[in-house]
C-alpha cells in the first residue's frame, strides 16, 4: 500500500469509527438490559400457544427414571437420541411446547427459515437418511424434520409435552433429583439435563401503552394464523385490507417483512437499528450430489463451516456462502502489530461497506436507503442474509418508520407513535426477540435447588460457576447445555451436537462405573473461568464500539456477575476440543465423584 493509499484508508476508517460511535451513543439507554417486558403478569396473554388445541389434560405422573431432560429442542433431542443409542432408554424429556422442535416449534412466522446451510444445521442427517430439499431449509421443513427425528430415534414415548417444569430438587439421602411440573408430576431421577433457556423466553419492548392497544397484537414466536390466514410460506389473505405494523428489524423481521409486504394493504416497519443484510442465494438440493457424499461427510462439513466462520481459514471452504465469506478472517481479534490491527479493521469496514452499498443499489428511494444503512461492525449483531427484504421497501405499500435509534415512543388504542406522529394499524407484530442476558433461572422458569436446599439463583448470586458450562458445584448430577460459560457459534446446532455428546458420555460413564454423584470442584471452575477470560479480550474491546444489543448486554459496562456469565469466545471446534480432551484423558480431572455403596 502506498503512503497515499494508507492515509486514505486511515481517514476512511476514522470517519467510520466516528460514525459508529455516534450511532452507538444515540442508542445507549439508562435502562439498558432492563428495557424489556416478559410474558408475565398482565402480559400473560401473549404467551398463549396458538399451535395446540386448548384444554389438554392428563393424569399426573409419579415415577423414577435414570435421566430427566428439560427442553425438547435440538439440544434435548440430541441428548435423548444419544442416550438411546447408548442403551439408556429409561428417561423423560419434558417441554412446555406441544411437540419436539424448541425454536422451530415456536417460530412458525411467515418466511421463517434457517440462515445456516441445512446440510450443516439439521443434525444427524446421516443417521436419519433425510435429504433437505433446499440449501436453506424453511421452518415447516425443519419442524417436520424434528418430528421425523423424534420418530426415527423412538423418543416420542419418552416425551411429556405441554408440561412446564416448576421445580427441581436434589435429595442428598437418596442421591436423586425430583423434578416437579405444572401437571402435578413428580419425577425422580439420577441425572438431570437442562437444555433450555437459549432464545426460549420471548420478550416485548417495554413501550408504554402496549396494553392499551385494541387491535390484534402478537409476538412473532406466537403467530396467529387464525387472524392473518395463510401459513409459514405466506398467503395471508385476511391481511388484504389490513394495516400492519412490525416493531423490530432483527433477523426475524428480515424474514417476516417480505411476506407481510406481499399480503397486507399497508406495512409500517418501525426501525430502531437497521439490520445488516447480505446475499442469501437460496437453491434446491442437488439430490445426486447429496447422495454421492461419503460416510462421515456431515460432521466434516459442520466442522469445516465452523472453522470457516471462526477465521481459521481451512484449506477448502466446503459451504462457500456469505457467512464463510464475511467471517473468513476473524476481525474482532486484536492485531499483534499496529499494521495487523489496521488490516483487521479495514477488512471489517470493507465487509460492512459491501452491505451498505447493497442497500443503496437495491433501495430506490435514497432517503430510505440512507436510513437503512447499518453503522456498526460485522460482529455487533447477528448478520442477516436475505434476497427479498430490501426489495420489499420499494413496494408502494411498505413504509419504513425510522426512529433515529430511539425506538417507538408509545402505543395508543389504535396506533404506534414515533416522534409525535401517529401511525394507525390494525395488527401490531412484535419482532422483538428473546431474553439472552437475563438470569438463567428466570429464562428457565424454575430455580433448581441443589445440595442443602441452596437454589441456583443463590449459588450464582455473583455469577455462574461451572466446569465447561456443563456442571456446577453444589448441583451433583445436574448437567447443563447452555451458553453460560459454554460455547456459542454461528451454527448453534454444532455446539449442541458436541455438548450433548459430552453430557451423554458423562451419564453413561457414571452408570457403567457405579458413580452415584459427580460434580466439579471450585478450583476447576475457576480454572475454566480463566480459560474463558483468555479468549475474551478481542471481543470485549470490539463490543465497546457496537450499537447496543444482546451481544453486548445493551451496551452496559457490566459487573462481575455479568462477566462470569460469558460464553466461550473461541470457536465451537476449540470448545469441543476441551470436552474431548477431558473425556480422552479419562482422569475425571476437576470433578469429585461419590461411588455407589
Ligand atoms: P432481535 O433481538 O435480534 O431483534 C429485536 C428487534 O427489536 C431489534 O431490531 C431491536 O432494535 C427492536 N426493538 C427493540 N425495542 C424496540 C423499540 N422500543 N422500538 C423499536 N424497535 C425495537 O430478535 P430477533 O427475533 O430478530 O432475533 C433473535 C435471534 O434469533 C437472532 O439474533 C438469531 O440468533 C435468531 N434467529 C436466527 C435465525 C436463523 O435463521 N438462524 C432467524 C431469526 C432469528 P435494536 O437492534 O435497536 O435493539
Amino acid at each position: 500500500m502506498s503512503n497515499e493509499d494508507s492515509a486514505e484508508t486511515i481517514a476512511a476508517l476514522d470517519a467510520a469509527k466516528a460514525k459508529y460511535a455516534e450511532e452507538r451513543a444515540k442508542r445507549l439507554r439508562a435502562d439498558g438490559a432492563n428495557q424489556w417486558q416478559d410474558f408475565s403478569g398482565e402480559y400473560k396473554d401473549f404467551d398463549r400457544d396458538p399451535y395446540v388445541e386448548p384444554g389438554f389434560t392428563r393424569d399426573a405422573l409419579t415415577e423414577e427414571v435414570e435421566v430427566v431432560i428439560v427442553g425438547a429442542g435440538f439440544g434435548g433431542m440430541l441428548a435423548a437420541a444419544q442416550l438411546r443409542q447408548q442403551g439408556i432408554t429409561n428417561f423423560r424429556i419434558i417441554d412446555k411446547a406441544g411437540d419436539f422442535g424448541g425454536t422451530w416449534y415456536w417460530n412458525r412466522y411467515p418466511g421463517a427459515m434457517c440462515d445456516v446451510e441445512s446440510y450443516c444445521y439439521l443434525p444427524m442427517l446421516e443417521e436419519t437418511g433425510y435429504i433437505p430439499t433446499q440449501k436453506y431449509a424453511q421452518a415447516p421443513e425443519i419442524f417436520a424434520y424434528c418430528q421425523l427425528f423424534g420418530r426415527h430415534f423412538g423418543i416420542y414415548d419418552n416425551a411429556l409435552f405441554q408440561t412446564e417444569v416448576s421445580g427441581m430438587e436434589w435429595h442428598e439421602d437418596t442421591q436423586r433429583w425430583v423434578t416437579t411440573t405444572s401437571r402435578g408430576d413428580a419425577i425422580t431421577s439420577k441425572f438431570t439435563v437442562i437444555v433450555g433457556g437459549v432464545l426460549h423466553k420471548a420478550k416485548l419492548p417495554a413501550i408504554p401503552g402496549i396494553k392499551n392497544f385494541k387491535g390484534e397484537g402478537f409476538h412473532t414466536s406466537r403467530w396467529d394464523y387464525e387472524y392473518t390466514g395463510g401459513n409459514a410460506y405466506g398467503g395471508m389473505t385476511n391481511l388484504a385490507d389490513k394495516r400492519v405494523g412490525v416493531i423490530g428489524t432483527g433477523a426475524t423481521a428480515v424474514q417476516v417483512v417480505p411476506k407481510l409486504a406481499a399480503d397486507c394493504k399497508e406495512l409500517f416497519v418501525f426501525q430502531r437499528t437497521p439490520a445488516a443484510v447480505g446475499v442469501r442465494n437460496q437453491g434446491d438440493t442437488d439430490v445426486e450430489w447429496f447422495k454421492s457424499l461419503k460416510p462421515g461427510w456431515q460432521i466434516e462439513r459442520i466442522r469445516n463451516f465452523t472453522e470457516a466462520v471462526s477465521g481459521k481459514q481451512p484449506e477448502v471452504n466446503l459451504v462457500g456462502d456469505s457467512w464463510t465469506e464475511m467471517y473468513w478472517t476473524d476481525t474482532k481479534q486484536l492485531g499483534a502489530t499496529p499494521e495487523e490491527q489496521l488490516a483487521l479493521e479495514e477488512l471489517d469496514f470493507q465487509n460492512m461497506e459491501k452491505i451498505r452499498h447493497r442497500i443503496a443499489d437495491i433501495i430506490e428511494d435514497p432517503e430510505t436507503a440512507e436510513r437503512m444503512k447499518p453503522w456498526y461492525g460485522q460482529y455487533c449483531k447477528r448478520l442477516c442474509f436475505h434476497d427479498d427484504y430490501l426489495p420489499a421497501f420499494n413496494r408502494p405499500n411498505v413504509h419504513l418508520v425510522d426512529t433515529e435509534g430511539r425506538g417507538v415512543d408509545h402505543i395508543t388504542e389504535n396506533a404506534v407513535v414515533v416522534d409525535g406522529v401517529e401511525y394507525p394499524v390494525d395488527l401490531l407484530i412484535y419482532a422483538s426477540g428473546f431474553e439472552v442476558t437475563s438470569d438463567y433461572h428466570h429464562r428457565l422458569g424454575f430455580d433448581p435447588k441443589g445440595r442443602g436446599g441452596v437454589s441456583l439463583s443463590e449459588a450464582w448470586g455473583e455469577g455462574p460457576y461451572t466446569l465447561h458450562g456443563v456442571m456446577s458445584d453444589g448441583f451433583p448430577n445436574m448437567l447443563m447445555i447452555s451458553t453460560l460459560q459454554g460455547g456459542f457459534g454461528t451454527n448453534f446446532v454444532h455446539y449442541l451436537t458436541e455438548t450433548s455428546k459430552h453430557v451423554v458420555y458423562i451419564i453413561k460413564m457414571c452408570l457403567d462405573e457405579g458413580i452415584a454423584q459427580i460434580e466439579p470442584t471450585r478450583d476447576a471452575e475457576e480454572g475454566w473461568f480463566m480459560e474463558l477470560l483468555s479468549h475474551v479480550m478481542g471481543m470485549a474491546n470490539y463490543n465497546t464500539t457496537c450499537t447496543p444489543g444482546y451481544m453486548n448486554r445493551e451496551g452496559e459496562a457490566g459487573d462481575m456477575k455479568a462477566a462470569r456469565g460469558l460464553s466461550y469466545m473461541g470457536s465451537v471446534g476449540d470448545y469441543a476440543k476441551h470436552l474431548e480432551n477431558w473425556r480422552e484423558e479419562g482422569k475425571l480431572t476437576g470433578v469429585e465423584v461419590v461411588r455407589a455403596k
